[in-house]
């Protein structure tokens, strides 16, 4: 099995905001960030009642540094995850950090207008939607206008068993 932390369906109900949390807390711990020092961790909640956590993850070539908002997400997509209900980041900043414009686009792609909390260095929590975070997102609606097509499809669910 994989380390990415998983719960029973059956607890999701009891998965509170306070245990999603502490996750991205702990997952702040294995962030990878000796340029910037800004440790973040993140955790992707999907309806399927899983959460996978992710950090933030710098290269000395810094334009392949990723977030640890998208390695939650990658993560959970990689497992076959596509239906998600909330992001939770953790930082260590005085005033809670929400997610950087790259991974605002890359979550609507998948998640939507999904809940983002965010809980800083004290405590201090902010909740966001994520329409609110990223107004007029650009998405596939857009290309299927282009194409003359009107509203696009749902996305497909991941097939199974097919070797990747
Ligand atoms: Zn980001």
């Amino acid at each position: 099995m994989s380390d990415a932390q998983s719960v029973e369906p059956s607890a999701n109900a009891a998965l509170s905001d306070a245990a999603l949390i502490a996750a991205a807390q702990a997952a702040r711990r294995h962030a990878y960030a000796p340029y910037s020092k800004f440790s973040v961790g993140a955790v992707a909640q999907t309806r399927s009642g899983r959460f996978y956590a992710g950090c933030n993850i710098e290269n000395a070539s810094f334009g392949l540094t990723v977030c640890a908002e998208r390695v939650a997400l990658f993560k959970a997509l990689s497992e076959g995850e596509r239906e998600f209900q909330a992001v939770v980041i953790a930082t260590d900043a005085a005033t809670p950090t929400p997610p950087c414009g790259a991974c605002r686009q890359a979550l609507w792609e998948f998640c939507g207008d999904i809940r983002i909390l965010s809980v800083a260095r004290q405590g201090a929590v902010a909740e966001w939607s994520l329409a609110a975070l990223l107004p007029a997102a650009f998405d596939d609606d857009h290309l299927a206008a282009r194409r003359g097509e009107g509203p696009s499809a749902p996305m497909p669910a991941p097939s199974s068993g097919a070797p990747a």
